[in-house]
């Protein structure tokens, strides 16, 4: 199959489709199991309700300081194995290339990888909420925080937008916001499937559309889908495990994605 990929005109592309399970291996929680829920005083927020454009226009500094405390983890986190072969992998085939990536913790670019679309944003960067100027990185000046900790008045001011006054939120999408090019990179993902000769799935379990519109578009245009997963738990599986050309390896990330390594090594 890949043999047969690298060798096709057209349709030709690897794509890589992560989440955050390709991430858990180098520490960070993933946002769906338990540790990805956030206390606040006596109160629990489940993702959902917290993490929504309604819930920060409401509460703006609880909710810089509980991504101040994930930038924390980001900057501690390093990538691993699985990060780094994709990048290897990259560095191979070129332009035959692109990673697609839900993952917003930035460990895919500090592994090397380069091709990549950020279809959920990343919590490394910041935009004002009025839409005006671009997505920019968290000023330098704002330091990490422990989960208690709270913004200082320097904070505050460095979190606002220096052009209107508004608020600066994470550049990242919320569950009660839509995919979209400008800053998502919904048609250029969705263009890639188009082309893709084979569709590599690691470390989601697909419970948002964008990852399912992703799949389907790679198998209605010819493409294979290979899903790396331990269990058969996933959106995937339930869908196209009667499809021929989709395939479950049921492996861990880092070591699947070695052997993918080697077999493209081989054949190109
Ligand atoms: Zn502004």
């Amino acid at each position: 199959m890949i043999q047969e990929t690298l060798q096709k005109e057209k349709r030709n592309l690897f794509t890589f489709l992560t989440g955050a399970g390709i991430s858990s291996e180098s520490g960070l929680p993933t946002y769906r199991g338990s540790d990805g829920i956030w206390i606040k005083g006596t109160k629990y927020h489940k993702p959902e309700e917290f993490g929504t454009f309604r819930y920060f226009s409401q509460n703006q500094e609880e909710v810089w300081q509980y991504n101040l405390f994930w930038k924390k983890l980001i900057e501690q986190a390093t990538p691993n194995q699985g990060h780094f072969t994709i990048s290897k992998i990259e560095q191979l085939l070129n332009k035959k290339f692109q990673l697609i990536t839900q993952n917003v913790d930035g460990l895919h670019q500090k592994a090397g990888s380069k091709n990549i679309f950020e279809i959920h944003g990343n919590k490394q960067t910041v935009r004002c909420v009025s839409g005006c100027g671009n997505v920019m990185p968290i000023p330098l000046e704002i330091k990490s925080k422990e989960l208690t900790e709270d913004l200082t008045e320097k904070d505050l001011e460095l979190l606002h937008c220096q052009n209107c006054g508004d608020w600066l939120r994470p550049n990242t999408l919320w569950f009660d916001e839509s995919y979209n090019e400008k800053l998502y990179f919904l048609n250029s993902a969705l263009k890639s499937a188009k082309n893709t000769g084979i569709l590599f799935v690691i470390g989601t379990s697909g419970a948002t559309t964008l990852p399912q519109m992703l799949t389907e578009t790679v198998l209605q245009y010819g493409g294979y889908v290979i899903e790396i997963n331990t269990e058969e738990n996933s959106y995937f599986f339930e869908r196209f495990s009667r499809t021929k050309k989709y395939i479950l390896i049921k492996k861990k990330a880092s070591d699947a994605l070695m052997n993918i390594k080697e077999i493209i090594e081989e054949y190109k």
